[in-house]
């Protein structure tokens, strides 16, 4: 039946999302570096300069992976704030509870092990949630901005950070040729695994373009929905709040 088909594709993408970052998790930041030339340093950057992030708040990183964006917050919450780096991976927040806490970041993180369609918090509870490069890979991504939405606070922020649409086409070509014939040999030579990336490279072309994911937002509770393009649209960073 046609649901059957859908229970099976939903399960053989979730099974393939945790092969991929498995796979990768040991290697993850340096794929980041090699793959974005360090760009993603700048595009993180940029988020939590969009944050609004005070002292004392609390804050979910959502598809935390590694911790980049926890880190910042952590020290920008102080110790009478709170952040959690939620990722339904195991070895992705191994690899970020490792490194954070050789950085010295303590105390006021913890990590959970969570599905963004599914948050295990209660209502109202965050100031602020990033999901940064994460929305991609769920697999029900309207149920994921409807469970953001549950536990964020009136007056809360979300931060979306994802690939999105070139704005120029030939942009959009020659970014397609990256993705497509350079990533998996990055992939092949760093992580002995070029269908991790070739995986990467499908999953940023089926991702929703700038206003499909704005209009996703909006359906799921969000008011002001804006994003803004960076690096010409190759990523984008929508933000909405909850009032
Ligand atoms: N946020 C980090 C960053 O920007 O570097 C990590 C991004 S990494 C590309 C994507 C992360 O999303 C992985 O750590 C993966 O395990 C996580 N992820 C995938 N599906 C998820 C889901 N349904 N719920 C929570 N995390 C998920």
């Amino acid at each position: 039946t046609d649901f059957g088909f859908r229970t099976v594709a939903r399960e053989e993408k979730q099974a393939m999302v945790a092969n991929v970052f498995h796979s990768v998790a040991a290697k993850y930041d340096v794929m980041n570096d090699l793959m974005s030339f360090g760009i993603h340093r700048i595009w993180k950057r940029f988020t939590i300069d969009c944050s609004g992030v005070r002292r004392g708040q609390r804050v979910l990183d959502l598809a935390g992976g590694t911790g980049d964006l926890a880190a910042k917050f952590s020290r920008m919450v102080g110790d009478q704030g709170q952040v959690i780096l939620a990722d339904i991976n195991d070895s992705m927040l191994k690899m970020g509870r490792e490194k954070l806490r050789d950085l010295g970041i303590v105390g006021n993180i913890n990590y959970v092990q969570a599905n963004a369609e599914a948050l295990p918090f209660p209502d109202n509870y965050f100031d602020c949630i990033t999901i940064s490069f994460g929305l991609r890979n769920v697999t029900d991504k309207d149920k994921a901005l409807r469970s953001m939405f549950r536990v964020l606070k009136p007056g809360g922020r979300l931060l979306v950070l994802e690939f999105s649409k070139p704005l120029l086409e030939p942009l959009s070509k020659a970014y397609d040729a990256y993705s497509f014939h350079v990533l998996p040999k990055i992939g092949e030579l760093v992580v002995k695994d070029p269908d991790s990336y070739r995986y990467l490279a499908e999953s940023i072309r089926m991702h929703p373009d700038q206003d499909t994911l704005k209009g996703m937002m909006d359906a799921a509770g969000f008011e002001n929905v804006s994003y803004f393009n960076l690096t010409g649209g190759i990523v984008a960073l929508h933000r909405g709040f909850k009032f």
